[in-house]
């Protein structure tokens, strides 16, 4: 099976060509089509396997399918949210954004805790599609009100086992809180256990279960 196959536009394929992929792997061939459909998702996949890709280019597919959301003041608002457990993973995601996302006009970032928060504030105020946070910082935006998370549509919560291992669970549960009821949720995680099984029964809806 190919990129193309799978139904990626051709500013995505361009940018997955441009890395030197050539083939999909088990995850993506498995979780791109379920994503583009707009259904939830369950998966089960480790580090290394292309989970990554796997959300974020049909992710980035559906976003650029349908018109960006307005803050108000003519910048985009935030349509996608992926929660990391860490600053480095969170990084590493929206540099993933970023080379994929490359030939569309989504703007994306990454935000997290231990760096000031004012140039955060300003790069919201610019407006942002696609947001990648660890909790703790995100927490911190919704507090002072600095961050809208009202108009998301796509929401992924990325090696969801490290999150609960953290103990990131009552924030995650406070950021769930916050986000529209409708929307389309993608949960990530390496192991299965009953911990995750009830996160996954509270935050998803009829979801698809792959495994690789
Ligand atoms: P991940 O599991 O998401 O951390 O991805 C692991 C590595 O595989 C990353 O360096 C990706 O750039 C790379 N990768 C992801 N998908 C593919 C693919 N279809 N073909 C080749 N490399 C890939």
């Amino acid at each position: 099976m190919s990129f193309t196959e799978l139904g990626l536009s051709e500013p995505l394929l361009r940018a997955v060509a441009d890395l030197g992929y050539e083939t999909p792997t088990p995850i993506q061939q498995q979780a791109i089509p379920v994503v583009l459909e707009g259904g939830d998702l369950l998966a089960g996949a480790q580090t290394g396997t292309g989970k990554t890709a796997g959300f974020t280019l049909p992710l980035l597919e559906r976003l650029s399918r349908s018109p960006a959301r307005n803050q108000g003041n003519g910048k985009p608002a935030i349509r996608a949210l992926v929660l990391t457990p860490t600053r480095e993973l969170a990084a590493q995601v929206e540099e993933s954004v970023r080379d994929y996302g490359k030939y569309l006009k989504l703007k994306s970032m990454m935000m997290f805790g231990g760096v000031g928060i004012h140039p955060q504030i300003d790069q919201l105020r610019r407006g942002v599609d696609i947001l990648v946070a660890t909790p703790g910082r995100l927490l911190d935006h919704m507090q002072q009100g600095t961050v809208d998370l009202s108009q998301i549509e796509i929401f992924v919560l990325d090696e969801a086992d490290r999150m609960l291992d953290m103990g990131f669970i009552r924030d995650i549960r406070k950021v769930l809180a916050k986000l529209p009821a409708r929307r389309q949720n993608l949960l990530f995680s390496a192991t299965f256990s009953d911990e995750i099984k009830s996160l996954a029964a509270g935050l998803l809806d009829a979801p698809k279960i792959i495994e690789v």
